[in-house]
């Protein structure tokens, strides 16, 4: 902002790096020009509306070996080949225009090679006017009704402003009408036909909010900055015939002319620390055509400079810089507030810069070269101060920007440092040649994307109650239509204020005097005047006092106004905090809702995986538990098999043990008697032979008989009778009821208290058996009790016949075993109950009863029986053979 600081304390916050914090980077703009012939190779492309690509072209991808692959640069916003000038204007310079006329200041330049279309965009052609005539059109269609007077306000030489006073704008008017040289302000005839069309009256825009109760002025200076010379391009150049005509360089001119070389300006830095050119032509401008006019004058000037001076318009810098002054009208809302503190001044400047490229594309050769690299120069400087800008601003740190190295960012310094907004359209050609150059503009255009400059502040330049000129105007129009309601205008006069007055004073006595004599007239007269002179006198006085007291009540009210303005901007200040404080809010819960949002997403699929798992597992552990219970059936079973097989090989190894046992035995005896007889036999043959010679001789026992006696007389009953009986087996006589038995019970039994208990009268009880026993009887019973396979105790009565041996001895012979067997008719319900050994039935009456019976059975199956020893005693009539 550039403003007055002259004087008085200014109202307003100086605006150097106000206390304002909020910053905004620098708008980077990319345009894309369209390619210029048809056959050309291109080498970007627009792929979205932010994003360009840049791929290498085919011969250069060749020669690198594919160093350089597609690249891709993203921008505030990229326009392609078809975008207008009224749509880049609406985007990139509309806003500028804006904040120029709320006194904000802005800087635009256009950026890249030659040929890449920067003038294109800046100037336009006719029927395509580029962003500055579109600039001027809209502050002209802003402001139009409210531009102050020619001359009201008057630059002073160190970029200030003053408001001249209505009388010194008068003459400073009449003056310049006077000079016919100084064209007039084309209203309606346009001059040049260059700059006829630039913009079409349908595309015509105009700024929202303009403050009605502010006077304006537009100033229009033009530059061009070149080999970091600065020359005004607006300068009225006096002919001076002594001066040589050379230029700068000290190179004679190409034709003897009357061109002047331009002389070159400095710049300065006022008193708010705002650079600016010194001495530099600055034209107050009142409508488009004749700020265009200007410029046309200045692009002339420039062209004819270039050719005179063989210099190329290509290497250079323009800058046009509009300035907007506004300063509030009076209280009466007719004239520009004669306060120089209440000036405002702000300005937009459009940069054309020079094409971006290196040296070594251009042809340039001597001082040319020179000139070029000094050109670059700038370009290079212009390339730093972004660097180092943004490396503070990035990394804090605080390394001086060397904006003086150049005058382009010298003149810049003001926007970077200060406040304003500020931006770049970067143009590029398609073309394949361009690659490189473009590849440079690219990463210079993103770096600058990353530099942040100070957002201007909201300054309303208000002092006074709004609506003046309103107010003021309708004031006026009511008066003229109260006049004329009153009287009328006179005959051929329009009504004045005056004349409607004198009309409403008492009309005047005739004044022509009759006579020498007449002294009647003459002091009516007087008469009449006075009273109208007190009558006037009268309303004078009535007049200053509502006067007055109308002008407390305003200023009283217009205090008022302005503390509530500042309440308001204050509040809105604070608004303004909250708003961003809200949208990083906003920003911060957006970025939470995604995130939970993902979450949610995540845990779903979790959820499922889960469900997914849990199922797998449930139908896991139900076959699991499906087989592990066949498993124990399995199990179980084989047990029961086991216990089963186990019963039955002990059952049949018993049995067979047994059968063994017995058949050995019945083996043996039979043998043993087969022995006896042969040796019977043997011996009645041998007695029959040896009758003759020895008949009373005692048959002799074969020795070998004799050898075993003493076996014989052994106490203890073998269960196999191991010496032959005496005389031929035969059974003592039943019928005498004389059977005596040898009841043999070992001392180990156990008294089981059974019923029934084997009933042997006369028997000859023993614990151990002995000869003498033995002797007197001839059956023998043993009681011999064992475990039984189910753990009951079972009782065996093994039976047998006594023989007398021949050796004199006892031999018992078993023929018979008994079993008797208790059981427990719980546990052994499955068991057959062994009826024959019941208590009651008919066990006794049956053929098994009879002892004889069984005897006779239990020898008969001795032979060849498959039935084990025990079943003798289960008289089962089926087992029984017949
Ligand atoms: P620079 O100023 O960057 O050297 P110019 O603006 O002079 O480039 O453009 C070179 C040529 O290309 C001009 O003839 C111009 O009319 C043309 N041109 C540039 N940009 C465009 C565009 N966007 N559409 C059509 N023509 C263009
Ligand atoms: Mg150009």
């Amino acid at each position: 902002m550039i403003r007055q600081a002259k004087g008085k304390t200014p109202r307003r916050l100086p605006p150097k790096k106000a206390s304002n914090s909020q910053k905004d980077p620098v708008g980077v703009y990319c345009r894309v020009r369209p390619l210029g012939a048809e056959d050309e190779e291109c080498c970007i492309e627009v792929i979205s509306n932010t994003t360009i690509q840049l791929h290498a072209p085919d011969g250069l991808k060749a020669n690198r070996n594919g160093e350089f692959k597609e690249t891709q640069y993203s921008f505030k916003k990229v326009f392609g080949i078809k975008t207008t000038q009224g749509e880049l204007f609406e985007d990139v310079a509309k806003p500028l225009v804006e904040d120029i006329i709320h006194c904000k200041n802005g800087l635009l330049f256009t950026y890249g090679v030659t040929g890449s279309g920067k003038t294109h965009t800046m100037t336009g052609s006719p029927g395509q006017g580029g962003l500055l005539p579109r600039s001027l059109d809209m502050i002209f269609n802003s402001i139009g009704p409210y531009q102050a007077k020619r001359y009201v306000f008057k630059p002073d030489d160190k970029n200030g402003m003053e408001v001249q006073n209505q009388v010194d704008a008068l003459l400073d008017r009449q003056k310049r009408d006077s000079q016919t040289t100084v064209p007039k302000t084309p209203t309606t005839r346009r001059i040049d036909p260059e700059f006829a069309d630039m913009i079409s009256p349908e595309e015509a825009c105009k700024a929202d909010g303009v403050d009605e109760d502010s006077s304006y002025s537009v100033f229009v200076s033009y530059i061009e900055i070149y080999n970091n010379y600065i020359y005004d391009l607006l300068e009225e150049t006096p002919i001076d015939p002594i001066k040589p005509k050379w230029n700068v360089a000290g190179t004679p001119l190409r034709n003897n002319t009357e061109f002047i070389p331009p002389q070159s300006k400095i710049l300065r830095e006022d008193q708010n620390h705002n650079m600016y050119v010194a001495g530099c032509t600055e034209v107050e401008v009142k409508s488009t055509e004749e700020a265009f006019e200007v410029f046309w004058r200045g692009q002339k000037k420039r062209r004819i400079a270039n050719t005179q001076l063989n210099r190329e318009s290509s290497r250079s810098h323009s800058v046009f810089i509009i300035k907007l002054a506004q300063a509030p009208l009076d209280a009466d809302g007719d004239n520009v507030l004669q306060d120089k503190n209440q000036v405002n001044v702000s300005q937009l400047c459009l940069v054309d810069l020079a094409g971006s490229e290196r040296t070594s594309r251009t042809r340039a050769e001597g001082s040319r070269l020179r000139e070029a690299g000094n050109i670059n120069q700038s370009l290079m400087t212009l390339r730093t101060c972004i660097e180092v800008l943004r490396e503070n601003q990035m990394c804090g740190t605080n390394k001086m920007v060397p904006y003086r190295d150049s005058k382009v960012t010298h003149l810049f310094k003001n926007y970077f440092d200060g406040e304003g907004k500020v931006r770049m359209v970067v143009c590029v050609n398609p073309k394949a040649d361009d690659y490189e150059e473009t590849l440079l503009v690219m990463r210079f255009a993103e770096m600058t994307q990353e530099v942040e400059v100070a957002r201007p502040v909201d300054r309303p330049i208000c002092g006074f109650a709004a609506g003046r000129r309103q107010r003021n105007q309708a004031f006026k129009e009511e008066l003229t239509r109260r006049l004329e309601e009153r009287g009328g205008p006179l005959d051929g006069e329009s009504p004045t204020v005056l004349n409607q007055l004198l009309q409403s004073f008492p009309p005047l006595p005739p004044c022509e005097i009759s006579g020498p004599n007449d002294d009647v007239t003459l002091p009516r007269l007087i008469e009449a005047l006075e009273k109208r002179h007190k009558i006037r006198q009268m309303m004078i006085e009535e007049y200053n006092k509502t006067a007055n007291m109308l002008k407390s009540v305003l200023q009283e009210q217009d205090s008022n106004l302005l503390s509530k303005e500042n309440f308001i901007q204050e509040q809105r200040g604070k608004l303004g905090e909250k708003d961003k404080m809200l949208q990083n809010q906003k920003n911060e819960i957006d970025r939470l809702e995604k995130k939970s949002k993902m979450l949610e997403y995540k845990i779903d699929i979790l959820q499922k995986t889960t469900n997914i798992y849990e199922e797998d597992k449930r139908s896991l552990q139900h076959e699991l538990e499906s087989r592990e219970q066949r498993l124990q059936r399995e199990m179980s079973e084989k047990r029961r098999m086991e216990a089963r097989m186990q019963g039955i090989v002990t059952d049949s190894k018993l049995k067979w043990e047994k059968e063994c046992e017995r058949r050995v035995n019945a083996k043996q005896l039979e043998m043993q008697n087969k022995l006896w007889v042969k040796d019977e036999k043997l011996k009645q043959l041998k007695a029959i032979v040896t009758e003759g010679k020895t008949e009373n001789r005692q048959p002799q026992r074969p020795s070998r008989e004799k050898d075993k006696v003493p076996a014989k007389r052994s106490a203890s009953p073998s269960p196999v009778p191991t010496g032959p009986p005496v005389r031929p087996l035969h059974r003592r006589s039943h019928s005498a009821g004389g059977e005596r038995w040898v009841d043999h019970k070992p001392n180990t039994n156990v008294d089981l208290d059974t019923v029934l208990q084997p009933n042997l009268p006369n028997a000859i009880k023993v614990n151990a058996p002995s000869e003498k026993a033995l002797s007197k009887c001839d059956k023998y019973v043993l009681t011999h009790q064992e475990v039984a396979s189910d753990g009951e105790i079972q009782t065996k009565l093994i039976k047998g016949e006594v023989f007398k041996t021949r050796g004199g001895g006892q031999a018992v012979q078993f023929t018979d075993i008994e079993t008797l067997k208790q059981e427990n008719p719980v546990a052994a319900s499955r068991k057959r109950r062994s009826s024959e050994t019941g208590p009651d039935g008919e066990p006794k009456e049956g053929d098994w009863t009879d002892v004889e019976t069984r005897c006779s059975v239990a020898v008969e199956m001795r032979a060849g029986s498959n039935l084990g020893p025990g079943y003798q005693h289960h008289g089962y009539p089926k087992r029984r053979k017949p």
